[in-house]
């Protein structure tokens, strides 16, 4: 929905950079760039002022609602520096829609999506010197939506902030791609039909965080999501998509209800069908996994998401078993697609999806 005529961007520099770390030195989400992006929502007025201005804290009354109800959602994508110079956002339009339909399943108003690509693409430009160089390493762009109405009612807010701040992150994978051990959960659920599961908010996050914390007692990186009514179907792993292949066949749960419509989900599977592999979309049952490990057949499994890419899935645990998956190894197809997503997002290869958009440096003054 378009809301507002009031879409020019305004750009305010600040007057004091910070020195930008050392890129060796770079984790993920710890160090923030010099700039943000601003936008409110007024009810009766839409969304406003969208603007670019120095980093700096938000400050906010006590009673401001998201702080008690949780009304927020955000989004995760990221820009990357090529070898050519130039840098890429992966996929932006996407994102842009995604988070829109996150602000739609929690009630906040949406905006215009053209607005919101043009948000990410002046708060790059803005920073774009804060894209970092080295090998593995790219810019986290984090855009997100909060209630801020002062108010202790429950009922949708009539006042809301949209900021965009960016994160230079380092390699997820300072030494090659590595396996994790993941533990199915039957006592946990992340998301039920009806539910949340479908848009990226915080509230989804703040519910994986004891299964998680449980996950990581016994021994293990991530949690395995069940569907939450009979705790059979497998759902996601952690907070990314789960994909496995068996035999010749690589499946992932379909979505329609609880499962995130992941971008890097939705680039694998374009990917691997134009590669003419046999791709199917149905709900798998821990049972078969379970067995297809333990009969040899299971080849592969592995989690997709924005930050990682692919997350290879060494050992799976469910109940008392155990099943090693491709001897603990990085599998060939898990490490083609990783090649191949991480080759168009850096440039080195032809994009025939027209996944990436160039940002150009702002001219300078
Ligand atoms: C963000 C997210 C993903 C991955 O989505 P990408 O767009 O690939 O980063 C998967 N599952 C959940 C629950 C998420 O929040």
């Amino acid at each position: 929905m378009p809301s507002s005529p009031d879409t020019t961007i305004s750009i305010t520099r600040t007057r004091s950079p910070q020195q930008r770390p050392a890129d060796a030195s770079l984790s993920f989400g710890k160090v923030f760039t010099d700039h943000m992006f601003l936008m409110e929502y007024d009810e009766g007025q839409g969304w406003h002022s969208p603007r670019v201005v120095p980093y700096g804290p938000l400050t906010m009354d006590p009673a401001t609602s998201v702080l008690h109800y949780g009304q927020a959602v955000f989004d995760g994508l990221k820009a990357f520096r090529g070898e050519d110079g130039q840098v890429r956002l992966f996929r932006a339009q996407r994102h842009a829609e995604r988070l829109n339909r996150s602000c739609a399943a929690l009630c906040i108003p949406e905006m215009d999506a053209g607005l919101i690509r043009r948000s990410f693409e002046a708060i790059v430009a803005a920073d774009h010197e804060w894209v970092p160089r080295s090998p593995g390493t790219s810019l986290y762009i984090r855009p997100t939506v909060v209630a801020t109405e002062v108010m202790l009612g429950v009922h949708p807010a009539h006042r809301y902030t949209y900021f965009v701040i960016c994160s230079p992150v380092g390699s997820y994978y300072k030494e090659g791609v590595k396996p994790v051990r993941i533990l199915a959960t039957d006592k946990y659920v992340r998301a039920v039909q009806g539910g949340l599961g479908e848009a990226k908010t915080a509230a989804n996050y703040a519910a994986s965080l004891s299964a998680q914390r449980d996950a990581e007692r016994q021994g293990y990186t991530q949690v395995l999501w069940l569907d939450a009514l009979e705790r059979r179907w497998i759902d996601e792993v952690g907070t990314m998509n789960i994909m496995l292949r068996i035999g010749d066949e690589v499946i992932t749960p379909p979505l329609g209800g609880t499962i995130l419509d992941g971008v890097t989900r939705n680039s694998a599977l374009a990917l691997m069908r134009d590669w003419g592999l046999r791709v199917s979309e149905r709900r798998i049952s821990i049972e078969e996994v379970m067995q297809a490990g333990r009969d040899g057949s299971l080849q592969e499994m592995w989690g997709t998401g924005t930050a990682a890419v692919v997350s290879p899935v060494g050992e799976l645990g469910y109940k008392d078993q155990k099943v090693v998956i491709g001897g603990g190894q990085t599998g060939a197809l898990t490490q083609r697609l990783y090649d191949a997503i991480t080759a168009i997002q850096y440039g080195r290869a032809p994009d025939p999806h027209g996944w990436t958009s160039v940002v150009e440096a702002p001219v300078a003054a």
